[in-house]
């Protein structure tokens, strides 16, 4: 679409005629998940009308039109990361999935050891906070955080003081390309940089940035780049580890079954190669096929108009809310994607439950980043987030609705 068609794209996602308490569905809580066009509705039902069967191992038709497929989806998934070889998509259940799969192999093998750092935000979701303390526990290692500052960016100050205080024992460095909480981007391409020159591994969770970004795994340089595909238009239980393939390769499996062993003997199993060495077990498969279709139908808004389109709505409404009285927004200006806010006096719960009845879904509380919100002394924010699908009257609801519900609730 090369002028940026909002109207056409609405028809495409058959959830949006909703009614929510008898009003048409406003839906803002995309960066929870987001809702699904007809393109890959159409997908997971034709793969169980018309191909559904195990793959991998079967000689029959059925087997080998799913194998394929599921195949191609990972190619269309190295693609759009501009991965430098299939090899290195590794299907997963989602980005925590991944997260666990990349924590747990990084202990196993010793890369991370008792004296270690890992280093992350102050601004990542639990899931790319928990597996790193629970990696802690295990071995030894001690966890560090890069502060953010009253902003609601990162304090690059303060990561380059972490960075020259932790030269020699820095292993790992985890960040989230986009917050979820305040939509705050961080520079991590520079940020990459310099980790690799302090001689660091990095981890990029780009649950909220795929959605949004065209994303280049190369360009980056992230040695693991993770996303979940229910943020991105496809079906829950699919998501992407994608990771270096030399350091993949050099690395231990993870789960155990079947599809990552080459042989099995109770003298010994040798595994299997990348990607399917840390594909034990049946794979979502309709999943991944959905998640290459719903990759395509991102491609095919134009990365830069989607942007530009979010961009907009997402600048329309930080503006129009804060002339709300009490309303503070939080984040920097140039947040994407998810949009975080309180007003003074009132709980984000129950301005969110007004918000609910008047038909506009958008959530609130602390988002999974609960030592976010303590930084800010706070339990929780309202958070709008967008999509392709959203347009300009859904600011304007939105707006009428926070200013309607928070003058209920003074
Ligand atoms: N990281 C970020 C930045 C997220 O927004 C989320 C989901 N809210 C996750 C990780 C976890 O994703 P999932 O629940 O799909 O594994």
């Amino acid at each position: 679409m090369s002028s940026y068609d909002v109207s056409a794209l609405r028809s495409q996602f058959p959830i949006l005629a909703t009614e929510v308490h008898g009003e048409p569905l406003v839906y803002l809580d995309n960066a929870a998940t987001s809702q699904k066009p007809r393109v890959v509705l159409e997908t997971s039902r034709n793969y169980y009308e018309q191909l559904n069967s195990n793959i991998h191992r079967g000689t029959h038709y059925l087997a080998q039109q799913a194998t394929a497929a599921c195949e191609k989806s990972r190619d269309v998934v190295g693609q759009h990361l501009n991965a430098g070889a299939r090899e290195e998509i590794v299907f997963t259940s989602g980005t925590t999935d991944s997260i666990n799969l990349v924590s747990s192999i990084l202990g196993y093998s010793g890369t991370i050891g008792p004296g270690d750092i890992i280093l992350i935000s102050n601004l990542e979701h639990h899931s790319n906070t928990v597996p790193w303390q629970m990696l802690c526990e295990r071995s030894g290692a001690t966890l560090e955080v890069i502060p953010v500052t009253e902003e609601g960016a990162i304090d690059l100050v303060a990561f380059h003081r972490l960075l020259d205080d932790h030269q020699g024992t820095l292993k790992l460095v985890a960040l989230t390309h986009i917050s979820n909480a305040f939509g705050t981007m961080l520079p991590v391409e520079s940020m990459i940089k310099e980790a690799h020159r302090a001689g660091s591994l990095v981890l990029i969770d780009g649950a909220q940035a795929v959605p949004h970004l065209p994303v280049d795994v190369q360009k980056l340089d992230a040695d693991f780049y993770v996303f979940s595909g229910h943020k991105v238009y496809a079906p829950t239980g699919i998501g992407v580890l994608y990771g270096k393939r030399a350091l993949l390769d050099s690395l231990p499996p993870w789960r155990g079954g079947g599809e990552m062993i080459q042989k099995v003997s109770y003298d010994g199993t040798t595994y299997n190669d990348l990607p399917y060495k840390y594909e034990a077990g049946t794979p979502n498969i309709e999943g991944a096929i959905a998640l290459a279709a719903a990759l395509e139908f991102l491609n095919d808004l134009g990365p830069e108009a989607l942007l530009e389109h979010e961009q907009v709505l997402i600048r329309q409404a930080a503006s129009a809310l804060s002339s709300i009285d009490g309303l503070m927004l939080y984040g920097p200006e140039d947040r994407s994607g998810a949009l975080s806010f309180n007003i003074e006096g009132i709980h984000h719960y129950d301005l969110g439950t007004l918000l609910d009845k008047m038909g506009i879904a958008i959530r609130t509380g602390h988002h999974c980043c609960q030592p976010l919100m303590s930084r800010f002394g706070i339990t929780g924010t309202l958070r709008a987030s967008f999509a392709c699908f959203n347009d300009t009257s859904d600011v304007q609801r939105l707006v009428e609705a926070v200013e309607k519900g928070s003058s209920m609730l003074r």
